[in-house]
């Protein structure tokens, strides 16, 4: 294909050109300096305006002018605002299936079925040989369209163990004693048995989880709070409950002890109540309505 020749009359219509960027810009101010134009075939030439809209570093305005042959008349075919070479632009775009990571699907999401996909392989189909099929099917629980392969059970087992429930998490740091040790560990059978079990303990922050055997908490099943110094001092504690009160604290011994001799204290007492006198400091009116004689 042979060279487009340069063509002075398109080339000279820079004018032309600014009017039809204008034309498409918000604001005139958008559109900024010459910068030069290309010959895009015979008769056929785009020049190119600097865009000077804020966000719109690098990108340009390019308008495409034409004439017919012998005429000495530019046209405009198009302006159009197109990235250059150091213009800003939006990340490529990504199918949102593509996007997901895990963690973002949510109650009624349903992620589109993956027949390729690399952490599963087909599962197993009964032989009829019933020794095979009870330890495929019963003790393996293999009857399924596709299980975990080899990659998906190493993906697994990497990601929990680096995970929360690993035992480089600060609980499992700060444990005294770990999962393989504690009651409330509930083993895994198969190959991932040797590194992890489930968490059962209702107190534990990882109940319901699976955990490494190196992970560990607060509520392990065998290890206790350690006892503190207390900020309080020591009081005597007394040894026995029985109390002897003694009559120089007890004011009432006295008495008690001058009425188990004789009763001469209650007597001295009765006697000034069938006299008419006040006893202690109970007053009159709050002894009763008194007695009236019978006609
Ligand atoms: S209670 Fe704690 S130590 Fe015990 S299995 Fe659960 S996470 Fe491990």
């Amino acid at each position: 294909m042979a060279a487009a020749t340069q063509d002075a009359v398109l080339g000279g219509a820079v004018d032309l050109a600014r009017s039809a960027a204008l034309e498409i810009a918000e604001h005139p101010a958008d559109v900024g300096e010459h910068l030069g134009y290309t010959v895009d075939a015979d008769r056929l030439v785009s020049h190119r305006f600097a865009c000077t809209a804020k966000g719109y570093r690098g990108w340009v305005w390019t308008v495409t002018l034409s004439r017919v042959p012998r005429a000495r008349k530019a046209t405009v075919c198009e302006a159009v605002l197109l990235p250059g070479d150091d213009a800003v632009l939006a990340p490529a775009w990504v199918p949102w299936d593509e996007r997901l990571r895990p963690g973002d699907i949510g109650p009624g999401d349903v992620l589109p079925f993956r027949a390729d996909d690399p952490r599963l392989e087909p599962g197993f189909t009964p032989t009829g040989d019933p020794e095979v099929d009870e330890v495929a099917i019963g003790e393996l629980a293999l009857a399924r369209a596709r299980v975990l392969s080899p990659v998906g059970l190493a993906e697994a087992a990497e990601r929990w163990y680096r995970g929360r429930q690993g035992p480089a998490s600060a609980g499992a740091v700060a444990s005294a004693g770990d999962c393989q040790t504690c009651g409330f560990l509930i083993p895994l059978q198969g190959s991932l048995g040797t590194v992890f079990g489930v968490c059962a303990n209702a107190w534990s922050p990882d109940d319901g989880k699976v955990v490494a055997l190196e992970h560990g908490c607060g509520a392990h099943s065998e290890t206790d709070v350690e006892p503190r110094p207390s900020e309080w001092p020591e009081v005597p504690v007394a040894s026995e409950l029985v109390v002897e009160p003694t009559a120089a604290v007890v004011g009432g011994g006295e008495v008690a002890g001058r009425e188990a001799a004789g009763g001469e204290a209650g007597g001295e007492v009765a006697g000034r109540e069938a006299a008419g006198d006040v006893v202690g400091d109970v007053p009159a009116e709050d002894e009763g309505p008194a007695e009236q004689p019978e006609p």
